[in-house]
């Protein structure tokens, strides 16, 4: 190809392609960014105000090294954006001894040496008496590395940075397709398309529409925030009480969520790996969210944590792209280096955005990730 309009082109500036296009251009790649919203937008998976950051992954261990490198890299945004990104504030994983959430955290602590504390029923419900209906078969993993990201602002500060060290951005552009050609790519879109060297496919739930040879599907998951039935009541479920978490309840689903963080709300939620959430197509409308969807959400906190009130304050609808395993879809399909798919985060990518987007740059730039990223290949399936 002669004279692309980039060496790289990124499609999708959700929380991935946004730190793709950072690391690129700290690493001195021209790049552009291209996203048919504005970054920060409310279409994706990359808003609701906060998300979770923890490094003892308990959806795999070899995810670790991922985290603790995204932590480092958290760090690095949020000083040369010039603002807070990340709060420390710990967070607890909870459930059943022998359930998923608690033997996989302690298991990808143990594997990494990471520091986490193993609380029995009774020193959880001493050090968070507002989660109930704790049992002798309950236990919690405490870890104080964990704690707050940013959601949009990331995405936000990510380009931002981007932009300041060289990238250029194209918001309000649809891709409708990828062409291989000799030498590079042609990412067309409205407006004209963009030639490349290669491209980077960030594009989220919209995924599957530009690579559709990818087993991802899409599941509707809707966010909530509810305030505590009592408003004298507010203080009692600040993130001291009610810490960032995820709980397994003893039926198999997983209750989500953390205390009033600013504001007067909670932000909660509910997933399981049954029929709880629906799929969705990213270009539908099924985005309003009703009492259906958050009625067996509100009757689980009736007895997981009590004391709220019985319809949410906000809510709004966010999406998993989820794969077979539940792992990320990271690699060049095929082998052809002209592309690099970053994508299929199956509802737990966002703390290891940072770390996914150097991972990209060092694959666009021929080099060797420093973590492990072959159990994300996309050819595994
Ligand atoms: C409710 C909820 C809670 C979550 N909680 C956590 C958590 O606590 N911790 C955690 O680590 N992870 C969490 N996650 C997962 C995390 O948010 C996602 O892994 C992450 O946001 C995925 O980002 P993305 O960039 O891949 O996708 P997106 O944010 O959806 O970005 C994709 C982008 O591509 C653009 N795009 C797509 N197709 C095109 C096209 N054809 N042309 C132009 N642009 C296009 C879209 O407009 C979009 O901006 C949660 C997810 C949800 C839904």
């Amino acid at each position: 190809m002669r004279s692309p309009d980039a060496e790289v082109a990124v499609i999708g500036l959700g929380v991935f392609g946004a730190a793709v296009l950072w690391r690129l251009a700290a690493a001195g790649v021209d790049a552009v960014g291209v996203d048919q919203f504005a970054p920060g937008h409310g279409f994706g998976s990359s808003h609701g105000g906060t998300r979770m950051f923890r490094t003892a992954c308990l959806e795999h261990p070899d995810l670790v090294p991922l985290a603790r490198r995204s932590g480092q890299l958290w760090q690095e945004l949020a000083e040369a954006a010039g603002e807070a990104l990340f709060e420390p504030t710990g967070g607890v994983l909870i459930g059943p001894r022998t359930g998923h959430v608690v033997t996989g955290t302690i298991a990808a602590a143990h594997r990494h040496g990471l520091h986490v504390q193993v609380w029995d029923a009774t020193e959880l419900r001493d050090r968070l008496p507002r989660h109930a209906g704790i049992g002798e078969h309950h236990a919690g993993v405490w870890e104080p590395a964990a704690g707050l990201l940013a959601a949009e602002g990331a995405v936000r500060a990510a380009v931002r940075v981007a932009e300041g060290l060289g990238a250029r951005v194209r918001t309000g552009t649809r891709v409708t397709g990828i062409e291989l050609v000799p030498g590079g790519v042609l990412v067309h879109a409205a407006g004209g398309a963009v030639r490349a060297r290669q491209v980077v496919v960030a594009a989220g739930a919209w995924l599957p529409s530009l690579l559709p040879g990818l087993p991802v599907r899409v599941l509707r998951v809707p966010i909530t925030w509810f305030q505590p039935d009592d408003p004298a009541e507010g203080d009692r479920y600040g993130l001291a009480d009610v810490p960032v978490f995820i709980r397994e309840l003893d039926d198999g689903t997983c209750l989500w969520g953390h205390g009033v963080h600013s504001g007067t709300e909670l932000k909660l939620g509910l997933e399981d790996h049954g029929g709880l959430l629906r799929e969705m197509h990213p270009d539908g409308d099924d985005r309003q969210v009703g009492s259906d969807d958050w009625a067996a959400l509100t009757r689980r906190l009736d007895t997981a944590l009590p004391g709220l009130a019985a319809t949410p304050s906000r809510a709004a609808v966010c999406m998993y792209p989820i794969t077979p395993d539940r792992q990320f879809v990271l690699g060049s399909p095929g082998g052809d280096a002209r592309v690099v798919v970053a994508g299929g985060d199956s509802g737990h990518g966002f703390k290891h955005a940072t770390g996914v987007g150097e991972v990209v740059a060092d694959l666009i730039r021929g080099v060797s990730p420093r973590v492990p990223v072959a159990f994300m290949h996309p050819d595994r399936w």
